[in-house]
């Protein structure tokens, strides 16, 4: 337990003066789940507030520093260094840091904090341009970690990373002083207002030029990838103390200032684009040729030892001679690009002439064949999961990240093994960004055992001593300092150096009160201290490192818990309960869990698509919620025998509520259920976005195309039941139902439709499976399927379905001769080539729905829309909408939360589009549109080919 002292207590009450109390985190579970970071540390802060203005972080700092009480900055949490987690007060970002500008035509983006790497990329990507740091995390980190980290990535270099692209910060200090370098007044001010501290830094930078060794040193230095300590390089490569002062800011991890924003030099992001995977006879060799590469073009050489090409050799859709390459191999993963096909074809050539003579395992072949290409690229993105998928429970994986000096790597290499297996690590694997001598290494390691934790510090003195002072590399090339290197900061740079940086964290923090013992520490032993508790918890999510990279697209992530965030709360309680913790320990968390970690879980799964160990945490609830519904199973299989009846039930049910609101109005309607629900009736909520019910289907089975229509193929489509019982939006022009705007479709596209006679008792099993109750849900999906083996007899047949949630339930259903089809995607497929299109003049909304995207339709659905529509957006706030079966009647501020920024994002648009019916439900009352099946644009928009 991490009870609130009365300090802290005392700092909340005067917080909450000014931050509303939604955004004051004291309970026990939100300040576990939202202290964790990507590293193997743990600390629990006593608060977590969530700033959304400049004025929130320079209260909260004010507030702090006059109780003398350290705080710790938090962008994304995905750091590996220990620098992002605190015990006393976490500065969390809200949702309001996401904003950015174009400056000069895209040569210079500025950023807010909160903006997420690859968003950046993707506002900029048309003008061909990106940001310069390329942090393999890229997708998951926010440009405020990456500043203040120094991050940096396999294409990116030392050249681009945020020290040598940065053109202005806006900064808060430790006294609250807002300083924006971009704005010549607030420059002036700053320099009135603190021209001491300039002078400070003017001076030190002064010394530092003057002190010829140790100048020298610090360039040296930084000709590798260095993020160990202070970038102290801002003192011998400017003279002027406010770009002294910029520089500082970059790698600093927040133990210097608040940083509020950042404009960016912006780099070329070139499409045309090749790779080689180039295998030597062993490391010497390999570290030869990448001294020849690097004064060749090449955008990025990333080294892989043998270990890391066994680590994914089995793996599926890798190249197939992995498997064969001997003992001691050595590949080299080599990029290459052009700002055209002939540059890109020179730079090859001049890639290939330096390598001539080199001894290779295989001819030496550059590929743009994008599947081959992108097969290169998963060997080298696979192996650090790899590690992580197949290590023993309770171990957790790290990631060092160390640099050599690149005429000394191969060396460096061998050393490096050696002393990885003379601690025991053997399983270890080495990769790299070798081009910078910058080597990653993965191994395994327990913290459970004392043995295991003074082998790792064991391990960590002798690898310090390997890498900075035998080989003058550094010992964190791109993760930052943190907490792990924190105590070799003086071993690698010398006293000199490290008085320096002292001397700079005393100049801008005097009280130490940002990110203490991050950086620079008198304790020679924090980086073995607050290790994290990784207990076996559920098979599901027992492979998890933490990372945070599934949190960006969950929908509940700015509600209650992200996936990684559920993870945290699970295996704490299973800590707890295994180490037979007190009822007290357990109540708190348990209490919360409930709504936090359970009821609010859309179940959409999207966190599986970004997790690089393939984890669905929806798994892990959806199977807790079996074990809570265990007592549910006998009611269940007596509604799923009953279905039709149900179904008719619901609709009837739709009907009474059209005829109360035309009655009452939502706002009675709404009061009356909640009401009800208070009562303990089980009632969900009322939503003003409910339509009608659906008019009932026709008794035909059977629809025949038109005569002279080619070519006649059958398709088998059942109508889902949501659309069976759900209509069109009761404002919607178009007041056909679905099923008539697909079966229209089908028709002009010649097609002979087939309906399952026992439709109305046909469900997918969604509703379900959603509780747990997975019996019964497999039972609903057999159904459909042997409806459509029915009607396939011995032919071939595509079976679709009007509701993507419900295609993606049967995509996993095997039958050689059944292909199942969200409608949209068959009509994207299949049917666009028999229809004549005019493309609306519009702009639309689209939104892709979870299962689309779990079902790898997304792109189906862009390119159906885009034929169908001048122009698309899709809204890149909303991943999954929340709705998620009933969430979206029993909690309905999940689907809130989740599309809280759609409106803004779909100005301008004339209606939006979806293809599934409760989704749309959500998004139309978070809009102000109308959503819609996309099918309906595509019938109003088309029609039969002429003959
Ligand atoms: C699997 C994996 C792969 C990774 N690969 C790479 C890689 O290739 N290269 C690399 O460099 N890193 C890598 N990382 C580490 C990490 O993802 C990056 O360093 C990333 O840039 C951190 O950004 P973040 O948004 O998560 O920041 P956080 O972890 O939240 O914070 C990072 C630091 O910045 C400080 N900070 C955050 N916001 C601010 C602010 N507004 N003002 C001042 N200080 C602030 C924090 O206090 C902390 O010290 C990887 C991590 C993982 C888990
Ligand atoms: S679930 Fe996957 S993506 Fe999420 S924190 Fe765990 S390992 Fe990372
Ligand atoms: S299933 Fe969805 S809501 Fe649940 S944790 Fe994963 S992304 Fe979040």
């Amino acid at each position: 337990m991490h009870p609130i002292t009365d300090t802290y207590r005392n700092l909340i009450r005067e917080l909450a003066g000014f931050i509303p109390p939604a955004r004051l985190l004291t309970d026990e579970l939100s300040r576990l789940a939202h202290g964790t970071d990507a590293s193997f540390y743990r600390l629990v802060p006593q608060l977590v507030v969530r700033v959304e203005s400049e004025t929130d972080v320079q209260q909260v700092l004010h507030s702090c520093a006059r109780r003398g009480l350290p705080v710790t900055f938090r962008a994304a949490g995905t750091s590996l260094s220990g620098q992002a987690v605190t015990d006393s007060v976490l500065i969390q970002l809200g949702n309001g840091w996401n904003g950015h500008q174009l400056l000069n035509d895209g040569a210079a983006i500025r950023l807010q904090p909160g903006v997420i790497g690859a968003r950046a990329n993707s506002i900029l990507a048309p003008l061909q341009r990106k940001i310069g740091p390329d942090p393999a995390s890229i997708n998951a980190c926010m440009i405020g970690g990456i500043a203040a980290n120094n991050a940096s990535g396999m294409c990116c270099g030392t050249a681009q990373n945020s020290y040598n692209t940065l053109l202005d910060l806006r900064l808060i200090f430790a006294d609250g002083t807002l300083l924006d370098t971009a704005d010549p007044a607030s420059v002036s001010a700053f320099r009135n207002s603190h021209s001491d501290l300039l002078e400070q830094l003017r001076q030190l930078g002064e010394q530092t030029r003057a002190n010829q060794p140790l100048a020298e040193r610090i360039r040296h230095k930084y000709r590798l990838k260095n993020t160990t300590g202070y970038g102290i390089n801002a003192l011998v490569d400017f003279a002027d103390p406010l770009d002294i002062l910029k520089h500082l800011m970059i790698g600093s991890e927040g133990t210097l200032a608040f940083i509020s924003a950042i404009t960016y030099r912006t780099v070329p992001d070139y499409p045309d684009k090749a790779a080689a995977l180039i295998y030597f006879p062993d490391i010497h060799t390999a570290c030869t040729a990448t001294t020849l590469l690097k004064e060749t073009p090449v955008s990025a050489v990333e080294l892989l030892d043998r270990a890391s090409l066994r680590s994914v050799q089995h793996m599926p859709g890798m190249p197939d001679d992995l498997a064969e390459l001997p003992e001691g191999a050595t590949a080299l993963l080599v990029d290459v690009r052009g700002a055209n096909d002939s540059q890109l074809e020179q730079n090859i050539q001049h890639i290939c002439r330096a390598l001539a003579g080199v001894p290779l395992l295989r001819p030496l072949e550059f590929t743009r064949d994008p599947q081959t290409y992108d097969s290169y690229w998963n060997v080298r993105k696979g192996t650090f999961p790899a590690v992580g998928a197949n290590r023993v429970i309770g171990t957790t994986v790290i990631i060092e990240d160390v640099a050599f000096p690149l005429e000394r790597l191969a060396e460096g290499v061998l050393d490096l093994q050696k002393l990885l297996h003379k601690h025991g690590y053997h399983e270890a694997i080495l990769f790299g960004h070798a081009l910078e001598g910058n080597l990653h290494f993965v191994f395994t390691q327990s913290f459970n055992e004392p043995d295991e934790v003074a082998r790792y510090s064991a391990f960590m003195e002798e690898l310090a001593q390997l890498v900075a002072v035998d080989y003058g590399g550094s010992l964190k090339a791109e993760h930052g300092t943190g907490r792990n290197m924190a105590p070799y900061v003086e071993l690698e740079w010398g006293s000199e150096a490290y008085a320096l940086m002292k001397r700079i964290k005393q100049l801008f923090d005097p009280a130490c009160l940002l990110n203490p013992d991050v950086l620079i520490s008198d304790n020679p032993r924090i980086h073995v201290e607050n290790l994290k508790p990784l207990p076996k918890a559920h098979p599901v999510i027992d492979n998890c490192i933490e990372c945070g990279f599934c949190e960006a697209v969950c929908p509940s992530r700015r509600l209650t818990l992200s996936p990684r965030q559920r993870i945290v709360i699970w295996r704490e309680l299973q800590r707890r309960r295994q180490t037979g913790a007190s009822t007290e320990a357990l109540r708190e968390l348990e209490q919360g869990w409930q709504y936090q970690g359970l009821d609010t879980c859309a179940l959409d799964g999207l966190c599986s698509t970004r997790c690089p160990v393939g984890i669905n945490t929806g798994d892990l609830v959806r199977d807790l919620r079996g074990q809570q519904n265990r007592d549910l199973q006998r009611r269940a299989r007596w509604l799923a025998r009953r279905f039709a009846g149900i179904s008719k039930a619901a609709r009837l049910a739709l009907k009474l509520a059209s005829t109360g609101r035309s009655l009452l109005g939502d706002k009675s309607l709404s009061g009356s259920m909640a009401l009800a629900r208070k009562a303990g009736l089980p009632v969900g909520h009322w939503r003003p976005g409910l339509p009608a019910a659906a008019a009932a289907l026709p008794q035909q089975r059977q629809f025949e195309p038109p005569k002279n229509s080619q070519p006649a193929d059958t398709v088998i489509y059942w109508p889902s039941c949501m659309n069976r019982v759900l209509g069109p939006d009761r404002n919607a022009s178009d007041q056909r139902a679905l099923y008539d705007v697909v079966l229209s479709l089908l028709d002009k596209a010649g097609y002979r439709v087939l309906i399952p006679d026992n439709i109305h008792s046909l469900c997918c099993g969604m509703p379900f499976q959603s509780k747990g109750l997975f019996e019964v849900a497999d039972g609903k999906r057999n159904e459909v399927l042997e409806a459509a083996r029915r009607l396939a007899g011995d032919q071939h047949l595509a079976v679709i379905t009007d509701a993507s949630a419900c295609n993606l339930r049967m995509q996993d259903c095997s039958d050689e001769r059944l292909q199942f089809y969200a409608a949209a995607d068959f009509i994207h497929r299949h049917a666009l080539p028999q229809l004549e299109i005019r493309p609306a003049d519009e702009r639309i909304a689209l939104h892709l729905t979870c299962s689309t995207t779990m079902g790898g339709n997304s792109q189906s659905l862009l390119e159906l829309a885009r034929a169908c529509a001048r122009e698309v957006v899709t809204p890149a706030s909303v991943t999954c909408c929340g709705f998620g079966g009933d969430r979206g009647f029993q909690v309905p501020e999940l689907n809130a939360s989740a599309l809280q920024d759609l409106r803004d994002e779909v100005q301008g648009c004339s209606a939006g589009y979806s293809n599934n019916r409760t989704c749309e439900i959500g998004l139309g009352e978070h809009s102000g549109l109308q959503y819609q099946s996309i099918l309906y644009l595509v019938d109003r928009v088309s029609r039969p080919l002429e003959a």
